[in-house]
């Protein structure tokens, strides 16, 4: 055990990133990145959209090759799983026995599927978060006709547009009066099902499961509580995760609903930092504690905790960002709209392109796009400026979003400068 060596409990996006980001900044200690999957660190999106259709291999998933950590010393150690945290002796322990030493710990530790209990121990019932998940329903697939979609989430209508393309027969089941509803304006919701029900899936709402049904202990179908039968030989549940916060839970860390950490993403050890899915922390974009679950957040998160470690701690401030692909349609989001009470739309949804600006007591929360990536682009911006944008000229189509940004961009006063390294930051990555 050296003196500096930091030890990332979890290989995948942000646990990826800490690591890159600590020798890019010259970090010079050990760093060890410890993952209990057997694969090299790879993107999840893909898993529900490309993978499934054939168009990306499992080849093309790894974040980087096998050489990029030999590069950058970077230890990794795949298929070890965490079992414990001893805060006093800083140290992990791995299922293997084996105990590494830290001076400072990243929990990068992400989520696992909230799982259909009615499910439990049936053939057929599958779930979506791992590459080894996808390869096996990747599989069934190739026998499957008719299927059942618990969830009208992103994952439940990714995994539906991929189906349907595929020439099977979907249903989809959703608790909610509409899709998507924790996420998206009901603008939004509508248009999507609209596209769903034109691609032919079935989208039945306020619908709960009352139990899945099983033939000799394989998947027939699924019951609803209003006592409806829907016949299946494949069932995907997307019903939402549970953050991966035991570890930290039992080595006494706050949890709520994720590993509660403050601006700079430390808990309240200051040894121990947490970030991606797992980590709950303060938004300037949101009320409370929030807990995000998108590439974009697993890599700033990891990036600002990497700078921190190498003695240039900022604030967590990134603009929030997000993206689906269900069929033809993009849908783009920025900023956090569940606590809007104003919406506007930009755009025709009759052309497939357009977006929905969000309000909360009057100030712009953020834009959903619908194939209009400019829209969204101008949307990174303007939160992360801190600008805004009055609904009357969102909603004209004919006003000019880059003069606008230009002009208020450009006015010192209302760019506070803690925001310009922020602004410059999100400019690069667009
Ligand atoms: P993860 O990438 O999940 O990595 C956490 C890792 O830690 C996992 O490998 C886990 O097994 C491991 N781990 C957990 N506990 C331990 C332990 N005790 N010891 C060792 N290892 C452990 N986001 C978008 O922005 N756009 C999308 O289109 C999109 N599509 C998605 C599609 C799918 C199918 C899924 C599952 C997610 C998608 N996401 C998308 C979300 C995005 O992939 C996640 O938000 C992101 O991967 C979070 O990164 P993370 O590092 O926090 O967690």
């Amino acid at each position: 055990m050296t003196d500096a060596s930091v030890v990332i409990l979890g290989a995948g996006q942000g646990g990826f990133q800490v690591a890159t980001s600590l020798r890019d900044n010259g970090f010079d200690g050990r760093i060890f990145l410890i993952g209990n999957e057997p694969a090299l660190p790879y993107e999840r999106p893909p898993l529900t959209k490309g993978f499934l259709l054939g168009h990306k291999k499992k080849v093309d998933l790894p974040l980087r090759p096998q050489m990029h950590y030999e590069s950058r010393r970077i230890e990794l150690l795949l298929g070890e799983e965490a079992v414990a945290i001893d805060r006093h002796t800083r140290s992990v322990t791995l299922r293997s026995g084996a105990k590494i030493g830290y001076s400072h710990l990243v929990l990068a530790t992400g989520a696992r599927n909230r799982l259909l209990e009615a499910a439990c121990g049936i053939d057929g019932v599958a779930y979506i978060r791992t590459l080894q998940e996808a390869e096996s329903l990747r599989q069934r697939l190739d026998s499957a006709q008719q299927t059942v979609i618990v969830g009208a989430g992103f994952i439940g209508l990714e995994l539906a547009a991929v189906l349907r393309k595929l020439g099977k027969s979907v249903r989809v089941l959703e608790t909610m009066p509409r899709l998507m509803g924790r996420a998206v304006s009901s603008s939004v919701s509508d248009f999507f099902a609209a596209a769903h029900r034109d691609w032919g899936s079935e989208l039945a709402f306020e619908t709960a499961v009352a139990g899945i049904e099983a033939n000799a202990g394989a998947v027939r179908g699924v019951r609803s509580c209003d006592g409806r039968f829907y016949p299946a030989d494949l069932v995907l549940v997307g019903i939402g995760v549970v953050a991966n916060a035991e570890l930290a839970a039992q080595a006494g860390l706050p949890v709520q609903n994720g590993i509660v950490v403050d601006e700079y993403l430390r808990t309240p050890d200051a040894s121990i930092s947490a970030i991606g899915d797992c980590a709950a922390f303060p938004s300037r974009y949101g009320a409370g504690l929030v807990r995000l679950e998108s590439v974009q957040n697993a890599v700033d998160q990891a990036r600002c905790v990497a700078a921190r470690l190498v003695g240039r701690a900022t604030a967590y401030a990134d603009v929030p960002w997000f993206w689906s692909d269900q069929g033809d349609l993009k849908l783009q989001m920025v900023g956090l709209t569940s606590g809007a009470d104003q919406t506007v739309i930009r755009g025709d949804p009759r052309e497939r392109k357009f977006s929905v600006f969000c309000y909360q007591n009057g100030k712009i929360a953020g834009i959903e796009s619908v194939n209009k990536p400019g829209d969204h682009m101008f949307g990174r911006k303007l939160l992360a400026s801190g600008a805004d944008i009055a609904p009357s000229e969102a909603s004209d189509s004919a006003f000019d979003l880059k003069a606008h940004l230009l002009r208020h961009s450009a006015s010192p006063e209302k760019v506070p400068a803690a925001q310009v390294a922020q602004i410059a930051m999100t400019q690069r990555a667009g």
